[in-house]
This record gives structure tokens, sequence and C-alpha cells, in this order.
């Protein structure tokens, strides 16, 4: 069966996508800890992300990089944080959740809510900054 991220990478459902290359998607979180807080994805299906092989592996963290650079460039915040959890979704993807304290990456934290024009704004923003 796909998963959700597998008909979003399809097209079947939408998301508020912030980058592409042919191998990996970004796209920002449906319920973000942040403002900005980003997906980022393989677009081929595997559960965990240590079953990726190295070569996607390895693309996944550098695809990852860059689209950190572009959420830093436009989120004020001290750091882009990385997390990987995996246990709502199985497709591999790794959280980028701009931060400025250890409790902003709290994922039992209350999501934040933003309007459908909200967060295409902020996907746009970012997605303008990110450099392939
Ligand atoms: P995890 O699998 O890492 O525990 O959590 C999955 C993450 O995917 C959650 O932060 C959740 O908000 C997000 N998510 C779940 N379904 C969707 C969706 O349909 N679209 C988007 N953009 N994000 C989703």
């Amino acid at each position: 069966m796909s998963t959700i991220f597998s008909k979003i990478v399809r097209g079947e459902i939408p998301c508020h996508k912030v980058a592409e290359s042919e191998d990996y998607l970004a796209f920002l979180d449906i319920n973000p800890l942040a403002k900005g807080h980003t997906l980022v994805i393989p677009k081929e299906e595997t559960d965990y992300i240590f079953d990726l092989d190295d070569e996607l592996l390895a693309g996944l963290m550098v695809f990852s990089k860059k689209v950190a650079k572009a959420i830093k460039a436009r989120i004020a915040c001290n750091r882009v944080g990385v997390t990987v959890i995996g246990l709502e979704v199985p497709h591999a993807h790794v959280h980028l959740v701009p931060i400025n304290v250890m409790n902003d990456i709290n994922f039992s934290k209350k999501k934040l809510e933003y309007t459908q024009e909200e967060l295409a704004a902020i996907a746009a923003d970012i997605g303008g900054f990110f450099r392939p």
C-alpha cells in the first residue's frame, strides 16, 4: 500500500512544496512545530531511513542541507534542527525545524496552525531561496 507521502509525490494529494529534485521532495509539514517546519523525503518509498541504500541516504542528507540553508535564509532562528522520527508515516523523512531553544523541537508540543494561504506563502518564500 502506498504511503501518504508517495501520494504526495505522485500529486494525488496536495502539499506545499518547498523544493524538488529527481530523487527528493521537500514540503511543509501539515502540523508544524515551527514556522517553516519542512519534511524532506526520497521519492522512492522506503519505510525506515536506515534501510535506504547508502547513496540515497547520503543524497537525502545533502538535499536536506540545501533545504535547511533556504529555511535559515528566510525564517528567523538560531539553527535549523534536524530530526528523524518516522513513527507516524512509514516513508523515510527528515524533519527540518527552525529552532531557537531546545523546546522548539519538542514533538509533544502543541502544533501551530496556519491557513492554506499562509502555508503557500511560507513554502514559496523558502523555495525561492533554495539553490540546487
Ligand atoms: P513521523 O512519522 O516523523 O512521526 O511524523 C510524520 C510527520 O508527517 C508529522 O509531523 C505529520 O504532521 C506529518 N504529516 C502527516 N501526514 C501529512 C500529510 O498528509 N501532509 C504533510 N505535509 N505532512 C503530513
